[in-house]
């Protein structure tokens, strides 16, 4: 049992059309605590045929939702958006029970997703359409913007609540209906969100959540079914190419934000104590389960033992434990499965040459825990400068010239975020022109939030969430041509 003020909040069965649904089937699966590996409940385990179901009443809603005035749906967004802060210590504990991260993470992640319900709120009011002078004085050019229908969305376990969060209040602002998969590890942020939105006033079949263990049966259903106009993904690249693959048949619009390789890079002017607190941020949020974590630490040899010693001081002060613990800052990883990838890919880059500097012991039986870990020497052809960690595990690299270590980070396949510390502002600039990024953190760890575009380059994602960039995936432009 989760401790709250309103246990209703849990919720096991499906949202479909402003009902708990369960599966035609009566299947439920599974879903554990990973940080005790208790179960938490069974939950709805939903078919294609059921998410059929979840589609047409989207499809039916849609068009009633997009008449309402954009005011009106800015105030219901805004009713939400006041509901989720004011549920917001119930809904971290849902978090840290199904997900795992420490309880102040789960409340700022709580925040964090509420304010793009607040930030798309305004913006709802703000989706204008254009005139454009025209070529002959008897002719008008106008410009309209509409909501592309319904929209279905796939979001990843990492950050149960914010992943859906920044996708719902866009594509509602906007005028569209969604289906939403949450991932089955965490489905109950998922269930409590649209809970909250249907005590808000948002109508039945707007927000329609489709729970189940068969990704691969819903992802199909999602993508061929024609009355989806739109699919918006967050999770692996891998899985991203696959709907790619999928959204092709009908044409189907798209937007990814999939893996990343964040580089770090410490250069020898930085302000070495400010860079080890980023670097401290920026790689154990979320036990280094997210997808902007840094994932290479590039530091300038002059620095690069200076650097190593007070990272390594500064990482005896993380507590690992159960994320419901107040004192505890690393939490469990997800599944014994990302246990076993990180250590896979640890064992790789000691077997070429790094050497385990550092590393928090781990005193719990229970649980998908993993010591935090500092590696140095790591060499260049580790398995780990390649793939996404996803754990609590800083790797780090020396490096000589500035040409080097843009080089270097720019190496990937990926093109998420990146990070840099460095107080010379000639240099910033260029690095600013050069990085291959998404998304930059100069002299800082943290990089998210509402009013900013996020998004990726390269095999990291198309499009961008949050911000004024953030409606344009859920729009679609008509332009008029009329002659008088
Ligand atoms: P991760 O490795 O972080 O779990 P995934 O890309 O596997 O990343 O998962 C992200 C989301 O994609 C989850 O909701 C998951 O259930 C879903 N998913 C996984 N495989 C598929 C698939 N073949 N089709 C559609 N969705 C999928």
């Amino acid at each position: 049992m989760i401790p709250l003020m309103h246990p209703a909040l849990v919720r096991t069965q499906a949202f479909i059309n402003g009902d708990w649904y369960s599966a035609v089937s009566q299947k439920t699966f599974a879903v554990n605590n990973p940080a005790t590996g208790e179960l938490i409940a069974q939950v709805a385990d939903l078919s294609s045929l059921d998410a059929q179901h979840a589609i047409e009443s989207a499809a039916i809603a849609q068009p009633v939702w997009a008449q309402k005035t954009a005011k009106e749906r800015s105030i219901l967004l805004r009713r939400w958006f006041d509901l989720v802060m004011e549920n917001q210590a119930d809904l971290a504990q849902i978090l840290t029970a199904e997900q795992g991260k420490p309880i102040a993470e789960s409340m700022a992640e709580i925040a964090y997703g509420a304010s793009y319900i607040e930030w798309f709120a305004e913006q709802a009011k703000r989706i204008n359409g254009d005139i454009i002078p025209p070529s002959r004085s008897n002719q008008r050019i106008s410009v309209l913007q509409q909501p592309v229908g319904v929209v279905a969305t796939i979001t990843p376990w990492n950050f149960p609540n914010a992943m859906l969060a920044r996708k719902l209040a866009p594509a509602l602002a906007a005028g569209c209906t969604v289906v939403a998969k949450p991932a089955a590890e965490t489905p109950f942020s998922a269930l409590a969100l649209a809970q909250l939105a249907q005590q808000a006033g948002i109508p039945a079949g707007v927000i329609n959540i489709v729970t189940s263990s068969d990704a691969p049966a819903i992802g199909a259903e999602f993508t061929g079914h024609p009355a989806v106009r739109k699919i918006s993904f967050t999770g692996s690249t891998a899985v991203g190419k696959l709907l790619i693959q999928q959204c092709a048949a009908d044409v189907k619009r798209i937007t990814l934000e999939l893996g990343g390789n964040a580089p770090f890079i410490v250069f020898d002017d930085a302000d070495i104590d400010a860079a080890v607190a980023g670097a401290m941020v920026a790689k154990f949020r979320n036990a280094g389960q997210t997808c902007v974590c840094a994932n290479r630490f590039y530091v300038q040899r002059s620095i690069y033992n200076a650097f190593s010693a007070k990272l390594s001081a500064a990482m005896q002060e993380l507590c690992v434990g159960n994320g419901v613990n107040e004192q505890v800052s690393v939490g469990p990883l997800i599944s014994a499965a990302a246990i076993q990838k990180v250590q896979q890919l640890v064992d790789d880059a000691i077997a070429k040459g790094a050497v385990v500097s550092c590393q928090i012991p781990v005193n719990i039986e229970k649980g998908y825990f993993y010591p935090p870990t500092l590696l140095t020497n790591v060499s260049v052809d580790s398995d780990l400068l390649e793939a996404e960690i996803f754990g609590p595990v800083a790797a780090l690299i020396p490096f000589d010239t500035e040409a080097d270590v843009i080089a270097q980070a720019n190496c990937s396949v990926y093109g998420l975020a990146a990070y840099c510390y460095t107080r010379d502002y000639q240099r910033i600039q260029r690095l600013t022109e050069e990085l291959q990024t998404g998304m930059l953190g100069i002299n800082t760890g943290l990089i998210s939030n509402e009013m900013a575009p996020f998004g990726g380059i390269k095999q990291s994602g198309w499009g961008r969430e949050g911000s004024i960039y953030g409606l344009d995936d859920y729009l679609n432009i008509k332009y008029i041509n009329e002659s008088f």
